[in-house]
Parts: structure tokens; sequence; C-alpha cells
């Protein structure tokens, strides 16, 4: 296959109008998961694919985000791929909630088994996407020029995928290494004996900070707004366990489709009122004794809904900190004030808090000591300037949104996807938006999160169904009536209702104070259960889909 090369988007409106000629049916942007499947499956039904990844290799989340202490906070054989079994059979997992490299290694081992790299342009950063109406089809061009024209485009970003910096002044100027989890160089970054700095304190700084702070000479942290954490009680997995766990897997994938998120933990059906207070104790005591997010996600049912039982729970967490944490002043900053546990993403930690007990670790909070500045040699807080040789930005991302806000895409009528989106995502099922013919989203706004690779698997099968639906009768376009995007925004925004979350500034209501437009909070997040969803999904297939129009 050639590649086409255009100056400009202009060149390739002009050049694609009437023409039939397509490059590829589908094109895919993003090697992760979602592009890694969606790839899979389109190619099995005899589709010509091209899938577009920036990164040099396969992974997207997994392959940009190899910060020291990367890791699953999903338990690891929970979170693979399970739509084959011979995959099931050959992979062995080490950790209950493995590292990065690990993770990479497995998502190399799946684009080896099934041959998918001859079909994945690597290094290839996708700049535009339009859709030609002459042409009917999509018109996506790279940053080295390059273009290419597909029938059907797939979206599969992921919704943390761009990474946002600070906007402190002198970044650039900094003479020592800087760098951003979320585009960590594949070298890595030695830190023995190093002053290191290390700004935010969500899920990536936290693991960031366990880490470096073994070999730091010395660690200081910038936390902003503290974060509830609790224990991830990672283990190695014998193999006599990893094969009771591949025995168990039809069970476990059941279990994962029947929770709210997906998750192998659930909610539990009691109220915390119902309760006594010693039992009450006792359940929370074996929750944090437990692993991973079944404190979050198999906590009482109102937890996250009533005001009462999230307090008697975040009195439980912070009694908790207060008891790891030494210096009672240092236990207080990490104790957060402005929300309450679970109504922010739950960061998983392996002794995070003792971390503040190490004679080499400092934390400043900067609701005191905001940065000023970067300077060339450190930081400079209202209070002092600070050396140091490394600065670690785990600023988090531009979430949801922000992976499509950095492609300029447009549909009919040349309308921008950013200016459809303005005041807030609209889409249908997650996957579709009205006016932007033949463009699917994998893991886009809307859809249902959580543990994210199941939903994945149900969206990119939703999609490889709808294709095959339009093949068979000879349809070449699709679009989501407005209608049907209008009923479904109702109803992710009835979901949303009541749910302390999304009283709550975080990536998970569209809040990112580094990104323009993104200061106030919107619905950015379906916020209903997993099961729900692909109820509603199901039905749109079984009922022909009538929410979409076709020619
Ligand atoms: P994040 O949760 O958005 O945290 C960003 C941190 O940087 C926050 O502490 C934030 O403070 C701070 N920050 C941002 N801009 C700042 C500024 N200008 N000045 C000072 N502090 C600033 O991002 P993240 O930690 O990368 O995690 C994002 C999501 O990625 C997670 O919630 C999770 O869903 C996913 N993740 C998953 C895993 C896993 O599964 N293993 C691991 C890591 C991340 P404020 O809170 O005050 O804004």
């Amino acid at each position: 296959m050639q590649r086409g090369h255009m100056t400009a988007i202009q060149d390739v409106d002009t050049q694609v109008q009437g023409s039939a000629e397509l490059d590829f049916d589908a094109i895919v942007i993003g090697a992760g998961m979602s592009g890694m499947y969606q790839l899979f499956l389109l190619r099995e039904m005899g589709l010509r694919v091209r899938v577009l990844e920036a990164g040099t290799g396969v992974g997207g989340t997994w392959y940009w985000n190899r910060y020291p202490g990367a890791r699953f906070d999903s338990e690891s054989y929970s979170y693979g791929f399970s739509f084959s079994q011979e995959l099931l059979d050959e992979w062995d997992w080490s950790e209950q909630f493995s590292g990065q490299p690990e993770i990479e290694r497995y998502c190399n081992f799946v684009a080896d088994k099934f041959d998918l790299r001859k079909d994945i342009e690597f290094s290839a950063q996708v700049t535009a996407a339009h859709f030609d109406e002459a042409g009917q089809c999509w018109v996506i061009q790279l940053t080295d020029g390059a273009c290419y024209r597909a029938r059907y485009m797939v979206t599969a970003i992921g919704l943390l995928s761009a990474p946002t910096m600070p906007r402190f002044e002198g970044v650039e100027n900094f003479q020592g290494a800087w760098r951003h989890t979320g585009l960590w160089p594949k070298e890595g970054i030695d830190f023995s004996g190093k002053r290191v700095a290390v700004v935010g304190t969500g899920a990536s700084g936290v693991q960031a900070i366990q880490e470096i702070s073994k070999t730091a000479g010395h660690l200081t942290v910038y936390q902003r707004r503290p974060n509830w954490c609790t224990p991830l009680h990672n283990r190695p997995i014998s193999k006599d366990e990893m094969a009771e766990i591949r025995a168990g897997y039809p069970e476990l994938f059941q279990l994962c489709r029947e929770t709210s998120a997906c998750f192998i933990h659930n909610i539990d059906p009691r109220g915390t009122f119902e309760v006594s207070e010693a039992e009450r104790i006792a359940f929370w005591e074996e929750r944090y004794a437990g692993q991973g997010f079944g404190i979050w996600q198999g906590n009482f049912r109102d937890m996250l809904i009533d005001r009462e039982a999230n307090k008697l729970m975040s009195d439980f967490v912070a009694d908790k900190i207060r008891g790891r944490v030494k210096d009672q002043k240092v236990a207080e900053m990490l104790i957060p004030k402005d929300h309450g546990f679970g109504t922010r993403r739950v960061p998983q930690e392996t002794n995070y808090y003792e971390v503040y007990n190490q004679p080499n670790v400092t934390l400043v909070s900067m609701l005191d000591e905001p940065i000023e500045r970067i300077t060339q040699t450190g930081i400079r807080t209202s209070a002092q300037d600070y050396e140091f040789d490394v600065i670690v930005y785990a600023t988090g991302f531009d979430a949801v949104t922000g992976s499509f806000d950095r492609i300029d895409i447009r549909g009919v009528d040349d309308h921008r996807l950013t200016d459809a989106w303005g005041g807030g995502p609209k889409t249908f099922v997650g996957v579709m938006v009205n006016g932007f013919p033949n463009m699917f989203m994998i893991m886009g706004p809307h859809a249902a999160l959580g543990n994210n690779p199941r939903s994945i698997e149900y969206n990119v099968e939703w999609v490889r169904d709808l294709i095959g639906h339009m093949s068979e009768r000879n349809l070449t376009v699709t679009e989501a009536l407005s209608e049907s995007v209008d009923e479904w925004n109702a109803f992710v925004h009835e979901k949303a209702e009541g749910l302390l979350a999304n009283e709550i500034d975080s990536w998970m209501t569209g809040v990112n104070m580094n990104v323009e437009g993104k200061q106030t909070r919107t619905i950015v997040r379906y916020s209903g259960t997993a099961p729900e969803y692909r109820g509603r999904c199901d039905e749109v297939a079984a009922g022909g889909y009538k929410e979409l129009s076709f020619f």
C-alpha cells in the first residue's frame, strides 16, 4: 500500500471529492487494547484495516505510562482479554496486580499471537480526520503529511491518554531531567541518590512516589488536594494458583459481566445504617485488609450516595491514615478535607503512607505553600526555593474528551467535534455522534467505564456487529439520529443524579485546571451500571438499530 502524501487537509478534501477509491475499509486510531481487538475482529470479517498508532509499540496506556511503580489496580486476570481461549490458556499472570513491564509484554504477546503488527502503522500520529460527504469516507491525515481514506473510522484513543502539564512558568527552563508520568522514557530515569520532586498525588503520583522513595536521595512531594488511598495488597501468583484461576475463568468473566463496573468486586446490598456499628466496622476492616478495589467497589450500597454514610466511611479511612503516619501534622495534610471517600478515583497503594515516615521524604502542601514557578535549578514556592535533579509531573490527563480535542475531527458540513461537544459531550451509547457518520468510539464519552477491558470488549464487538449488519445489507453509511443522541444524553444525565462523585471536581467530572475551558463540571461519564448499559446497547442491536440512520 502506497502512503498518500498531502500538504494540507484542504488539499485532501479537494482530492477526495467524488473519489470512490478507498485506502482501507476501516482505520482504527490507537493500538491499545481497544485498537488491537478492533483490528482483530474487523480483519476477521474480511475488512482491510489499518491501525494508526502514535507510539512505536502496542499497549496504549500500558505503552506510555511506564513510570516507576505503574501497575494494575484491577486484578490482572480480570483485566486481560477474554475473547480467546487460547490466549487465556497460554498467558500466566505473575502477580495479582501486575506491573507495567509485564502488562506491556502481555500486549506484545497478543499482538504477536494474532499477527496484528502487519496492519499497524507505528509512529503514526493523526492530526486530522474529516468526513468527506461526496466520497462517503473519512480522510485521515498524519503529522508526516501521509493521508488515508477509509469508509469507517474507529477511535481507540483512550480516555486518559492526553497528558497535561501544570501551567507553571519556567517548566522548560529547568536544567535537570523532567518528565510527565504519562510520557515516560523507555530508558527510564535513575533516581539513586538524587534530589527528586513529584508534583501530583493522584493514582499515578501515588504509585510513582512509593517507588521513587526507595532509591531517591531525597524526595519532595508537592500535593495540592490529597486523595483517599487504600491498600492494594498485591502478591505473587503461584503456578498452582494460576491453574486455579484459569479453570475459573468462565465464572470470573461471568462475574465481571454482572457487577456494576465490571470488577470482580460488587456493591454490598446492605445499607450502612442497616447494620450495627460493630458489624460496620468489622466489614470495613475486612475490606481494608482485602485486596484492590473491594473497599471502593464492594462497599455498602449507599456509601457513594448518602452523605452520612460516606462521612462515616471517610472517618474510618482517615483514622487508618492517622495510624500509619507518625507525624500527625503530616497525617492531617494527607487526609482529604474537601471530598469524601470514593468520590474521586481511589488510588491503590502499597506502603504509600509509610513513605512519609522515611527521613528522605518531605511532603509540601501546595494549599499552604503554592508553587510559584519552576526555576533553572528547581521549584520556587511561596515560601522558599527548592533544588532538584529531577522533577516528575504526575499531573494527570485531559480526560475523556481531551484525546479527541487533540485531533481536528470534522463531520458533516465541516462541523468540528470540539464544537459539537461544547458544553459537554453528546453521544449515542458512547459510541456514535450525530453529524459524524461512520465514526465509532471505543471508550468514548458516556460509555460504560470501570474495569475497562471488559467494556472495551463489549464495545468493540458491538461495533463489529453494526458493521456486519451494514455489510449484509449493502449499507455504506450510518449515523446516530439526533433524537437518539438526545435520549441517551438525558439518560446519562439522569443516571448521574444523586451521585456524590458528580459534586466533586476531578477528571471524572471533566475538570482539569490545566486545560482552557475545562474549569467547570460536566457530565462526561456514564454513571449507571455496566449491565444496564449493555442491556440498552443489546436492545439497539436486537431492534435492528432503529436509533441510527443508514444510507
Ligand atoms: P489525576 O488523578 O488527575 O491526578 C493529578 C494530580 O496532579 C492531582 O493530585 C492534582 O491535584 C495534581 N495536579 C494537577 N495539576 C496541578 C497543578 N497545576 N498544580 C498542582 N497539582 C496539580 O491523574 P493521574 O494520577 O495520572 O490519574 C488519572 C487516572 O488515570 C486515575 O484516576 C486512573 O483512572 C488512571 N490511572 C490508573 C492506574 C491504574 O489502574 N493502575 C494508575 C494510574 C492512573 P488536584 O487533585 O488538586 O487537582
